[in-house]
């Protein structure tokens, strides 16, 4: 019988499953908990990120992929089998056709490992890949079979990646290492400086999607944050205001921001026209940042908006994409070994 069709988004921070049928059957953190006598698994997904900063030297708990890209190849593949076991049915025999997502941009080398880990992880050969702006732009619904310019923005943990497309191709695109981790980094430092307060990166990131935004609030939040005094080394509660984070995201976001801008600067003029009839499509976690919209939209002069659901789009596009092959492919460049690869 014909096995399941399924879509994989290997994010940085989380790996979500699309079944074709189904929808979202699996949404877990990017994260695997391995013991160091033998590298056995101990934990995989939320279970092992609950672990995080937690655990005994013996028990090394470990994020396999940074910026978008396999760090950690071994631990990729077993984290990959562990998911598409869980959603494929341990003891199914009939391996799942997989379609996986990799950054715009990334080498063959790098697209290459994430092909093999799936292969390797139990996905039915060949496994196809395919650019994340593409697949966020379907998994958001956007037309794009037309000859029509569309913009999408996937803003995740690790990466920030503009795109135009138009017929199911990339026009143009521009990848940034900057995103929700950077956001975190830039409210643990902010934190750090002025109040002289460690804090680590869990508390960081709730502080972010407690009270962060991408602009000043008309309401006064304020978050206490938990963590270790530098000075006296001790335990201390420090309450911290919306205004505080907001100011410590300025660099990171105006990063984002410029590869925005240097993509629609690169675009031709038609295209350009189309986007700002239509505007810019916000997926990711990321685009779930207050306010982010509206930074995007006041200092690139377009209307922006998120996508629904924004951070399921590139695992659900991913998995519509399986279905559209034959014109994904002719949309690729003839050598181009980083969007779709068969
Ligand atoms: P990746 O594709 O890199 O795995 P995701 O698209 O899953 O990333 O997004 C994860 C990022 O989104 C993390 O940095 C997380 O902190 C951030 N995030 C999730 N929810 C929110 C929120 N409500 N506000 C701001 N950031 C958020
Ligand atoms: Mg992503």
């Amino acid at each position: 019988m014909f096995g399941k069709h399924i879509g994989v988004d290997l994010g940085t921070a989380n790996v979500l499953i699309y079944v074709k049928g189904k929808g979202i059957v699996s949404s877990e953190p990017s994260v695997v908990a391995v013991a160091q006598r033998d590298n056995s698994i101990v934990a995989v997904g939320t279970e092992a990120r609950d672990m995080l900063g937690r655990t005994p030297s013996a028990i090394q708990v470990i994020r396999p992929m940074r910026d978008g890209v396999i760090a950690d190849y071994l631990t990729t593949e077993a984290m990959l089998r562990y998911f598409i076991g869980k959603v494929n049915g341990r003891f199914s025999l009939v391996k799942p056709e997989v379609m996986v997502c990799v950054p715009a941009g990334v080498t063959g080398v790098e697209q290459r490992a994430v092909q093999d880990a799936c292969e390797a992880a139990g996905a039915r050969r060949p496994a196809y890949v395919v650019s994340e702006p593409l697949a966020a732009a379907i998994g958001a619904r956007i037309p794009i079979s037309t000859p029509q310019g569309h913009m999408v923005v996937d803003i995740g943990g690790g990466r920030a990646e503009a795109a135009v497309i138009s017929m199911y191709g990339i026009v143009v695109s521009e990848s940034v290492r900057v995103a929700g981790d950077r956001l975190d980094d830039a409210i643990a430092a902010h934190i750090k400086r002025r109040y002289n307060l460690n804090i680590g990166d869990r508390t960081a990131e709730d502080v972010k999607i407690a009270i962060g935004s991408a602009l000043p609030l008309d309401e006064q939040l304020t978050y206490d944050v938990r963590g270790r005094d530098q000075i006296s080394g001790l335990p201390k509660t420090v309450t911290i205001t919306a205004e505080d984070v907001c100011q410590a995201f300025h660099d990171p976001l105006q990063a984002i921001l410029g590869s925005v801008r240097s993509v629609l600067e690169r675009t031709p003029p038609e295209l350009a026209a189309d986007i700002i009839d239509r505007g810019v499509v916000l997926t990711g976690g990321t685009a779930l940042l207050r306010n982010l919209d509206r930074l995007v939209t006041q200092e690139i002069g377009i209307p922006c908006y998120v996508a629904d659901n924004p951070m399921d789009c590139v695992a659900i596009g991913a998995g519509i994409a399986l279905e559209h092959l034959d014109l994904i492919q002719r949309a690729q460049p003839p050598e181009g070994e980083w969007m779709v690869s068969f």
